[in-house]
Parts: C-alpha cells; sequence; structure tokens
C-alpha cells in the first residue's frame, strides 16, 4: 500500500479542508480499508478519520422528522428502542446487515457510501469498466448477485440495506458540499450510478454526509431481505415499504427494493395505485407486479424476479401489523 498521511478531524470544516481533493473520509472502515488494502480505489494522499466530529453520531426524534447523524452505528438503530417503534423499517434493515461485530463499527454514512459489490470490481486484477476499463465482465459472466434494472452498462447493483428503507420513508440525504448543507433525496444520492458506469453514488470528492432526516409522515414501515447465507451475507433482494394506514386504507404508500438496480428502485405508478387501497394480497400483488414489469434478467439472475415479487408482497403485507 502507498504511504498516505492520517488525521483526524474535529470540525466538518476542518475535515473538508483535510480531505482536499485527494483524500477520504475514514468512518467505521469495513469497507474503505479492505478496498485500500486490495488496490481497488486510487490511494488517497490523506485519509481524514471523522469518527470524532461533533454532533453526528446521534439520533434525535422530532414531531415532523428525525434526524439520523451520519456516524450513528448500525448496532446503535438496531439497538433504539424508539426506532423500533417509530421505524421498524430501519430497526429492521440495520439488523439484517452483516454481522454484530460490522454493526457495532459501520456507520450510516459509511452504509450509504459502500462501493460495489461486483466480485469483478473486487478482483485486484479485474479492469472493469468501474475501474475505468472497457468490459463489464459480469454482463456475459457470472451475473447472479446483478442487477435486473439499470440506466448504463455497468450491472452492479446498490447493496446498502439502509439506502433501501430511507428510499422508502422518503428521507433526506444532508452532504456538505462545498461548505453548503445540499438536501438530497435518495434517488439524488445514488442518480449517478444509475447513468454512469464508473460512479457508486452522487458523491463528489470532499463531499460529506452529515445526517439523514426521515419524516414521520409513515408509521407503518417494514423491510425483508433474502440472502444466500442469514448472517453476515448482503441480500440477494431487499424490499422496503412504508405507509400511513387509517382505516385499512394506504396513505402515502412507498416500496423501494435494494440489490436489483445500481439506485434503489422505485417505481412510482406503483405507489400511485397503492394509494387509497386496503392493503391486501391482491393489491400487493399487482404492485409488484407493475413494479418488475421492465425487469430485464440476465443469463444468471432471473430467479430476483419471483424472488422480488414475494418479497413485495410479504413486505407490504407486514404494514398491516
Ligand atoms: C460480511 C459483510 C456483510 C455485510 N452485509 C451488509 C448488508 O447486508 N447490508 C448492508 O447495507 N451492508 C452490509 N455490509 C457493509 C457494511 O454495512 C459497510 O461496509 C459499512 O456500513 C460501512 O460503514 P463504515 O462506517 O465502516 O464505512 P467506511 O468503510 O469507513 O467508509 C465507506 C465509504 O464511505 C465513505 N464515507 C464514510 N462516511 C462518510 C460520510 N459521512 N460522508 C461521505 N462519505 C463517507 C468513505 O470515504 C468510504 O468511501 C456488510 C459488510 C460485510 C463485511
Ligand atoms: S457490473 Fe459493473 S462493477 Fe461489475 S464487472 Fe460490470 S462494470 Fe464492473
Amino acid at each position: 500500500m502507498n504511504a498516505f498521511e492520517y488525521a483526524t478531524a474535529l470540525s466538518t470544516d476542518s475535515a473538508r479542508s483535510l480531505v482536499s481533493d485527494q483524500g477520504m473520509y475514514l468512518a467505521g472502515g469495513n469497507d474503505l480499508l479492505g478496498l485500500l488494502k486490495d488496490y481497488l480505489v486510487p490511494s488517497p494522499k490523506i485519509l481524514v478519520n471523522i469518527k470524532s466530529l461533533p454532533g453526528m453520531d446521534a439520533i434525535q426524534p422530532g414531531d415532523k422528522s428525525w434526524t439520523i447523524g451520519a456516524l450513528v452505528t448500525v448496532a446503535q438503530l438496531e439497538h433504539n428502542d424508539a426506532i423500533q417503534k417509530t421505524f421498524p423499517g430501519i430497526h429492521d434493515a440495520a439488523a439484517e446487515i452483516a454481522s454484530l461485530q460490522i454493526r457495532n463499527v459501520a456507520t450510516v454514512g459509511g452504509n450509504l457510501a459502500q462501493h460495489s459489490r461486483c466480485w469483478y470490481f473486487r478482483h485486484r486484477d479485474t479492469v472493469c469498466l468501474k475501474k475505468g476499463g472497457d468490459l463489464c465482465y459480469a454482463r456475459h459472466g457470472e451475473n447472479r448477485y446483478h442487477s435486473l434494472f439499470t440506466g448504463n452498462t455497468c450491472i452492479s447493483p446498490v447493496v446498502s440495506s439502509l439506502a433501501t428503507t430511507f428510499a422508502a420513508l422518503d428521507a433526506t440525504v444532508v452532504v456538505l458540499r462545498n461548505g453548503v448543507e445540499t438536501p438530497m433525496t435518495v434517488a439524488e444520492l445514488y442518480h449517478r450510478a444509475w447513468e454512469n458506469p464508473l460512479a457508486h453514488n452522487s458523491l463528489n470528492p470532499g463531499d460529506l454526509i452529515l445526517r439523514v432526516e426521515i419524516p414521520t409522515t409513515r408509521p407503518r414501515s417494514a423491510y425483508m431481505q433474502v440472502s444466500d447465507k442469514h448472517a453476515f451475507d448482503w441480500a440477494l433482494v431487499s424490499c422496503a415499504a412504508a405507509a400511513d394506514i387509517s382505516g385499512g386504507v394506504l396513505r402515502s404508500p412507498r416500496v423501494a427494493l435494494g440489490s436489483i438496480s445500481p439506485a434503489p428502485y422505485q417505481v412510482q405508478a406503483a405507489n400511485d395505485f397503492l394509494e387509497g387501497k386496503t392493503l391486501d394480497d391482491a393489491a400487493a400483488s399487482a404492485a409488484a407486479g407493475m413494479i418488475l414489469k421492465d425487469a430485464q434478467p440476465l443469463e444468471s439472475n432471473g430467479y430476483k424476479v419471483p424472488m422480488a415479487h414475494a418479497l413485495i408482497r410479504r413486505t407490504l403485507m407486514k404494514l398491516k401489523g
């Protein structure tokens, strides 16, 4: 590994000026240290430890929205009783992530910004599109873990479980960009990955995720995933749903899928279809059909279509409580 400087930032301003254009932020280190050790990303000139930034490790309840700091750990989300009561979809997503040891150090910001898990990308000798090469090896190779939808030639899906559940809850991710707090929807946070094979999210060098704001307008939420292994594994497909339900009728419903597209996958027509519907198996099944209508399975990932269909149905039905 190339030599690099290491510094601990004590304010967001100093973090930004230390990281400059050629540094990287270090939070829990679960993803970043592996990427550096395997030479999968260019060596930074400086690693800026952001774990001491003040005020970014708290969960703050509010009437209209809750704030989750970017340094809140996944374990904090999992073990916070108020989160479990108010946003069960966040609790369930957090509890499924990796292992207890990883959840104890993995942060919300790092989880959202984690890199591709594509095994060609993760192989240090393979220079695919995402590393600036000419080919997507997965497209005509081993693509069982890859996307059903993409807006570009890379088929590596976003695997952040928190992104899936935040998308369904219509969360806003607040990013410090050029000294200005810039709110982004989850769709905006990943839009660049949708359209550009070189990107895995829309962050620019030096952008710092500060917090996530979750509106309280959807008191029902749920998250489910299917993985090869019960623990210590990413999802093959994940699904999050959120809504208000009054008199058995859905209000402001949202469904998001993870691990099947470079951005959490949402279909507005399905949300519109569910609006005002009584939540039952027929409505959930019809919404699943709408969401998956344009799926483009490849040679080895076609199993994800029926899996996603079942997950959407079950996750929506979980909203009934
Ligand atoms: C075996 C295993 C299974 C896993 N399973 C899952 C799973 O099922 N679901 C899931 O979602 N994740 C899963 N993970 C991934 C894990 O959750 C992430 O690696 C972890 O959340 C990254 O957080 P971190 O704080 O360690 O980030 P780091 O490794 O410190 O950083 C990751 C990236 O984010 C950037 N970054 C960190 N914080 C910020 C910030 N505030 N602003 C801007 N950029 C920032 C860093 O520069 C780096 O590029 C798994 C990991 C392992 C090893
Ligand atoms: S899916 Fe993306 S990351 Fe994987 S080989 Fe293709 S271009 Fe590379």
